[in-house]
């Protein structure tokens, strides 16, 4: 398996060969290490007087928290993108050449999460907002034409299912970004209407279906069950 260290390093590297899927915690990461720096920096003798010291101090404490947490998503999604590449080589392949509907390339970000960082018995979520003044062209916390598929920390085939699914949802979603937010706004707008981007007349549902029944059918030429499949593509993985 990879290390953490080789994964920091290699975070960069991975994005300028337009990877299918950016690990987005490798991301966030570098900029958690990089306000740690400069922290301890400010952290040295004569740099502050106390008070400011004492503030400087619980935000390094703070960041270190976190860049531990982060470490451990960057590895965790590191090690998704590398099976997904392997276990779905089309899809990856089609994700690395999604546009908005005026041909803009987009950058997806994965982030696989922790329990306690998702709400309970959610497994997989996008969010879909629209840059200002541009409503055909999404933007994420990554900044204008991107967006984050968040995945929680689970089996290795239960994660692959639901990336497939996530997928499936900004595959139809991102090319269709006003309309499908227009259609969204109407069909779910309404307050107890829980059905979230899964009324069966929503195109991003049935491009979901589209995509699980897509994966079936791979693992059905291959005569081969899910958790097989993904042991075998993990097995590779490890291996390279
Ligand atoms: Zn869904």
């Amino acid at each position: 398996m990879k290390t953490i260290g080789c994964l920091v390093a290699c975070w960069a590297i991975s994005i300028n060969l337009s990877a299918a899927i950016i690990n987005g915690c490798a991301v966030e990461l570098q900029i958690a290490e990089q306000s740690f720096n400069n922290l301890q920096k400010l952290l040295e003798p004569g740099n502050h007087n106390q008070a400011n010291r004492y503030a400087i101090w619980k935000h390094y404490l703070r960041v270190k928290k976190e860049i531990k947490q982060v470490k451990e998503c960057a590895a965790s999604t590191e090690w998704l993108v590398g099976l997904f590449s392997r276990v779905h080589p089309q899809l990856n392949f089609e994700i690395s050449n999604l546009t908005d509907l005026n041909g803009n390339p987009i950058d997806v970000y994965l982030q696989v999460l922790g329990n306690h960082q998702m709400p309970h018995a959610v497994y997989g979520s996008t969010g879909l907002r629209q840059v200002t003044g541009d409503p055909d062209k999404p933007e994420s916390k990554f900044g204008p034409g991107s967006i984050v598929v968040k995945i929680k920390h689970c089996a290795s085939a239960s994660m692959i299912k639901y990336l497939i699914h996530e997928l499936g949802h900004i595959k139809y979603q991102i090319p269709n970004l006003a309309s499908y937010l227009s259609f969204f706004r109407k069909t779910y707008g309404q307050e107890g209407n829980h059905e979230f981007g899964h009324h069966r007349d929503d195109p991003s549902n049935q491009s979901v279906r589209y995509e699980l029944d897509r994966y079936a059918a791979i693992l059905k030429n291959k005569g081969i069950r899910a958790v097989e499949y993904i042991k075998l593509a993990s097995v590779s993985s490890t291996e390279e």
